[in-house]
C-alpha cells in the first residue's frame, strides 16, 4: 500500500484527510424497483406513477427481476461477493417526498458484499478503494418549492425508482482521489450498462464522508481495522459533480481542522454543499441518532438467488475497463496513458479498435485521442456521433504511413474530412496535396535554390544546421508537400 495522502498544513502541524463515499447510482431499467411504472427523464409531472409508488392503501410491491440482475451484474463488475440471500427492510423516517412514510432499502443483509475498485491517479499510478457493500433501495420523489409562492408541489415520477447504493471503505486520501474514484466507478457502471452515469440528471450522485486526523492515523486504521484511529466524520449529502465533490471536501476538511485547532471537537453530522457559496452547512446532527426502526418489509419475500442464475449473469459481463486497458497495451503496444484515454469510454475504445486494424497503432491512437477528440468536444458530439468514421480515420492513417501525404498536410486533410469534403484520398487527389517524393521534381528546385543562394550553401558546409533554411524554402516552393525525409537526404548529398 503506497502512502498517497496529501497533508494539509494547519497552524498546529499537518493533518491528513480520510474520505469514504456512498454513491447512489440509478439502475438502468425501464421500470421502477417495485412497480411497473416507467422510468424516464422528461415526462410531465406525475405521469410516471403507479398506485404502488403513490402508496395507495392495499397496494403491494413486486420486485423487478431486471433491477436485481443489474445489481448482481454491478457486484460482479466490482469483483464483489454476491450474497445469494438478502432481504429488504423498511427504513422509517419522516419523508416529505415519499408517500409510504418509509423507504424500502437493504440494511443488515445487502445483495452485494465486499469488493474493490482500482483507480488511476493523473500520473498513471493506481490505488485501490475497498467496497464495503452494495444494496438496492428506492429513490424518493421530488418536491418543487419554486412553482407557487404559497405551496410546495410534489412530482412522484422519481418515487420508487431503483437505486444502487455503493458504499466504499474510507480509503481515499485527497479530494482528487475521491473524484478519480467516482470517475472510475462511473466508467465501470457505464461499461456494465447498469447505470447511465448521467450526473447532470442526478443519476449518479455521492454522499461524501470527510474526516481529518494527524498523519499516521490512516495507516493505523489499515493495520488494525479499527476506525478509532480516524477522526469523526461529517457526511456531505448528494453531491453531483466531480468539481463539487472536490470543492466540498476542500472546504469541509479546512472547517474541521480549524475547529480541532481551536480545541473543539467535530460533531458527527449530515451537511449540505452550497455550490454558489462554495461551503458546506449543517443539515441535521447524527448525535440525535435518528432511529430508523429498520425491520424486514413484510410485503416482500427474502431474495434467494440461484447460483446458476448468477453464473449466467457473469457470462454476460463485457470486457471491463481494467482488462481492456491491459489488452490495448499488450495487443497494440500502446502506452498506459494512451490506453487509459481510450478506455475511459467504451465507444472510444471500440472506435479505436475499428480504426487501428492493420494500421500503425500509435499513429491511429494519436488521431483518435487528439485531433478527433478535440473536434468532437468542441462540437459537443459523442464519439458515436462522429461525422468521421473509424474506416475514414484508418484511410487517413494509411496514406500517412505510405508517405502519400506528410503529417503536416494530414492536418489540413483532416479538417476537410471534418467539413464533409469526402474521404482522405479523394481530398488529396482533388486538392493536389500529394507529397512530392519525386526526386526529379525536387532536384530541380534544390539546384535552383543552391544556384541562387551561394552564400547560404557555403554556410551549410561550416554549420550543418543551416540546412534547415533550404528545407524551409523547398517546403514553401512545394506548398508544404515535399517529403521531408527525401529532401534532407538530397540536400545532404549535394551540400554535405
Ligand atoms: P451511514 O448510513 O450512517 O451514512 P454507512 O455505513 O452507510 O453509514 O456509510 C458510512 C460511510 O462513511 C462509508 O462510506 C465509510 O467508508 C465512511 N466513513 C466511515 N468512517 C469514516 C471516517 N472516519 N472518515 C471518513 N469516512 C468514513
Ligand atoms: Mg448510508
Amino acid at each position: 500500500m503506497s502512502d498517497t495522502s496529501k497533508l494539509i498544513e494547519g497552524r498546529t502541524g499537518p493533518w491528513e484527510i480520510v474520505l469514504g463515499l456512498e454513491v447512489h447510482a440509478q439502475v438502468a431499467s425501464n421500470a421502477k424497483l417495485f412497480s411497473g411504472a416507467a422510468v424516464g427523464f422528461g415526462a410531465g409531472p406525475n405521469e410516471q406513477v403507479s398506485l404502488v409508488d403513490a402508496a395507495m392503501p392495499g397496494m403491494l410491491p413486486v420486485i423487478n427481476r431486471h433491477c436485481v440482475e443489474q445489481a448482481v451484474k454491478t457486484g460482479l463488475g466490482l469483483k464483489a461477493q454476491i450474497n445469494l440471500k438478502s432481504h429488504f427492510d423498511r427504513k422509517n423516517y419522516f419523508y416529505p417526498d415519499l408517500p409510504q412514510g418509509y423507504q424500502i432499502s437493504q440494511y443488515k443483509h445487502p445483495i452485494v458484499g465486499e469488493g474493490e475498485v482500482i483507480v488511476e491517479h493523473d500520473d498513471g499510478s493506481t490505488f485501490t478503494v475497498r467496497i464495503e457493500r452494495l444494496h438496492l433501495e428506492q429513490d424518493a420523489a421530488k418536491l418543487l418549492h419554486d412553482q407557487d409562492p404559497g405551496s410546495t408541489y410534489v412530482d412522484l415520477n422519481r418515487a420508487g425508482t431503483a437505486l444502487m447504493e455503493i458504499v466504499s471503505m474510507p480509503d481515499m486520501r485527497s479530494s482528487e482521489e475521491a473524484a478519480a474514484y467516482v470517475k472510475k466507478l462511473r466508467t465501470i457502471l457505464v461499461y456494465l450498462g447498469t447505470c447511465d452515469g448521467d450526473m447532470e440528471k442526478g443519476n449518479l450522485r455521492a454522499d461524501v464522508n470527510v474526516s481529518v486526523c494527524r498523519p499516521g492515523g490512516y495507516e493505523k486504521f489499515r493495520e488494525t481495522g479499527s476506525f478509532s484511529h480516524l477522526g469523526t466524520r461529517c457526511e456531505i449529502k448528494n453531491v453531483n459533480s466531480y468539481r463539487y465533490i472536490q470543492a466540498a471536501i476542500e472546504y469541509e476538511a479546512r472547517r474541521q481542522i480549524e475547529i480541532l485547532e481551536d480545541g473543539g471537537k467535530i460533531d458527527q453530522e449530515t451537511r449540505l454543499f452550497d455550490p454558489t457559496k462554495n461551503e458546506t452547512r449543517s443539515m441535521r446532527s447524527k448525535e440525535e441518532a435518528h432511529d430508523y426502526r429498520y425491520f424486514p418489509d413484510p410485503d416482500l419475500l427474502p431474495l434467494d438467488l440461484d447460483p446458476a442464475w448468477v453464473k449466467a449473469i457473469e457470462a454476460t459481463l463485457p470486457e471491463l475497463p481494467d482488462a481492456k486497458k491491459a489488452r490495448l497495451q499488450s495487443q497494440y503496444g500502446l502506452t498506459a496513458y494512451d490506453a487509459q484515454v481510450l478506455i475511459t469510454e467504451q465507444a472510444r475504445a471500440d472506435f479505436y479498435e475499428a480504426a487501428a486494424k492493420g494500421r500503425d497503432a500509435k499513429l491511429t491512437a494519436n488521431w483518435v485521442t487528439n485531433d478527433l477528440a478535440a473536434r468532437l468536444t468542441a462540437a459537443g458530439l459523442e464519439i458515436t456521433e462522429s461525422p468521421i468514421s473509424p474506416a475514414a480515420i484508418a484511410e487517413l492513417v494509411q496514406i500517412i504511413e505510405e508517405g502519400v501525404i506528410s503529417s503536416k498536410i494530414a492536418k489540413d486533410v483532416f479538417e476537410r474530412m471534418w467539413a464533409g469534403e469526402g474521404a482522405a484520398s479523394a481530398i488529396v487527389e482533388q486538392q493536389g496535396l500529394k507529397q512530392v517524393s519525386d526526386t526529379g521534381e525536387l532536384e530541380a528546385i534544390i539546384d535552383r535554390l543552391i544556384a541562387e543562394n551561394p552564400g547560404q550553401a557555403a554556410q551549410v558546409k561550416e554549420k550543418p544546421q543551416a540546412i534547415g533554411w533550404f528545407v524551409g524554402q523547398i517546403m514553401k516552393a512545394t506548398g508544404g508537400r515535399a517529403n521531408p525525409g527525401v529532401i534532407n537526404q538530397m540536400l545532404k548529398a549535394k551540400l554535405g
